[in-house]
């Protein structure tokens, strides 16, 4: 009988089982597919992290922890993960976006520079930034190097004795004494405590999510580097839209993409989806308006966002399976906080104290959708 059985390798499931680990469990974890899949939400190369949390400061304590864990991992690996190139929010004057922002950075004494748009296109001018745009710089944030992250988490996690089962789905999980059975293709395996990190489909082992997180379909575009230097940002637009760009390699190719590019969102979106000639009609347009001096994108890729009604994600134990807690929504923010999550994930599973407070995000104080 394994202590942990983790259903989903993606970021949440990977970092969980890292976790176990470094705990002394023994995991055994699933994956439906194969490692660097594009079926779920972890796959590609970059993934942005903000020092300075526009979301709100709930998430500080999960933020400063991954930060800490995130240098962990490079020192264990002895592979450079994250690139510190600072990174930029920008929104029109007053946007609540910057007034967050900056009540984030002051309240944790974190470092940060305001600007005027002319100044920063001065600092930028490939950002070509109307008039009435401020911008809050954040020296601390940058790119994480999410593919390399996630195979060196599951090296790692071999390295300590955990089963990692790829292209083996999960059809069910019941419980059973004092445990659980997981139920595979290839036979069962008895655990004491299981951790759902299946993302998008994490209701079908936990139904008490069904009516509060939804995947949401979301594409990305990528072309060959923007003339002159860009720190990664993410931008609200005019029409209140959100638009955010980043190094999709170090150096040289990038990538962008709009929340809720077509609000794409149910059960229908879960699976494989190709790119269709409207999401390269919108999201070329898109990059051509807001930055007429970029290059247009030359590639786009499907990827899912599982979201809650507030974009909080779910890190609880299970309400009638105590036994079982859920990892889910990360709706579209999450990657950066894998390690603290997967870590307090083990904390729950193994009744062990927590690192952080996790009352901000318990399945109860989430909204049906
Ligand atoms: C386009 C895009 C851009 C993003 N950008 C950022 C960013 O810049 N910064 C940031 O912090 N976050 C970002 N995110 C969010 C972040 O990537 C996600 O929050 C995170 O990857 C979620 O990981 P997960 O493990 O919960 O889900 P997933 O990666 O989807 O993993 C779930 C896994 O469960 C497996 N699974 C499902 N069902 C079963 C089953 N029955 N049996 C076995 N396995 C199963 C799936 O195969 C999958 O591998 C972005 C997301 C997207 C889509």
């Amino acid at each position: 009988m394994h202590d942990i059985g983790v259903i989903g390798l993606g970021a949440m499931g990977l970092a969980s089982a890292w976790a176990g680990v470094r705990a002394e469990a023994s995991v055994i974890a699933f994956d439906a597919f194969e490692p660097g899949h594009t079926h779920g939400s972890s796959h590609g190369e970059t993934r942005m992290i903000r020092r300075i949390y526009s979301e709100g400061r709930v998430y500080m304590p999960l933020l400063e922890r991954s930060y800490a864990l995130w240098a962990t991992l490079e020192a264990e690996t002895g592979e450079r993960l994250f690139h510190q190139t600072g990174g930029l929010d920008i929104a029109p004057e007053g946007h609540d976006l910057l007034i967050q922002s900056r009540a984030c950075a002051e309240a944790h004494d974190l470092p940060f520079i305001q600007m005027d748009a002319a100044t920063a296109n001065d600092c930028w001018p490939a950002l070509h930034l109307p008039e009435d745009c401020s911008v809050i710089q954040s020296p601390g944030s940058g790119v994480l190097m999410s593919d390399a992250a996630n195979t060196a988490l599951a090296r790692l996690t071999r390295a300590g004795g955990a089963q990692l089962q790829w292209n083996t789905p999960v059809s069910s999980v019941q419980p059973d004494g004092d445990g659980f059975v997981i139920f595979t293709p290839d036979g069962e395996s008895r655990v004491r405590r299981v951790i759902n990190a299946a993302g998008p489909w994490a209701d079908d082992f936990s139904p008490c999510l069904r009516d509060v997180i939804r995947a949401e379909r979301q594409v990305i575009g990528y072309f060959d580097g923007p003339p002159g230097d860009v720190p990664p940002f993410q931008r609200i637009l005019e029409d209140g839209r959100r638009l955010y760009l980043l190094p999709a390699a170090m150096p040289g190719r990038w990538k962008f993409g709009l929340y809720h590019h077509r609000r794409q969102s149910g059960p229908e979106f879960r699976g494989a989806s190709e790119v269709d000639a409207e999401d390269r009609r919108l999201l070329t347009a898109c990059l051509k308006a807001v930055l007429p001096g970029f290059p247009p994108p030359d590639r786009f890729e499907v990827c899912r966002f599982t979201n809650t009604a507030d974009t909080r994600f779910i890190i609880d134990r299970a309400p009638e399976q105590p036994g079982l807690v859920i990892l889910a929504a990360c709706s579209g923010h999450g990657y950066k906080f894998a390690p603290a999550i997967g870590e307090a994930a083990v904390a729950l599973a193994l009744d062990m104290p927590a690192t952080v407070n996790l009352l901000p995000f318990t399945l109860a104080r989430q909204t049906k959708l």
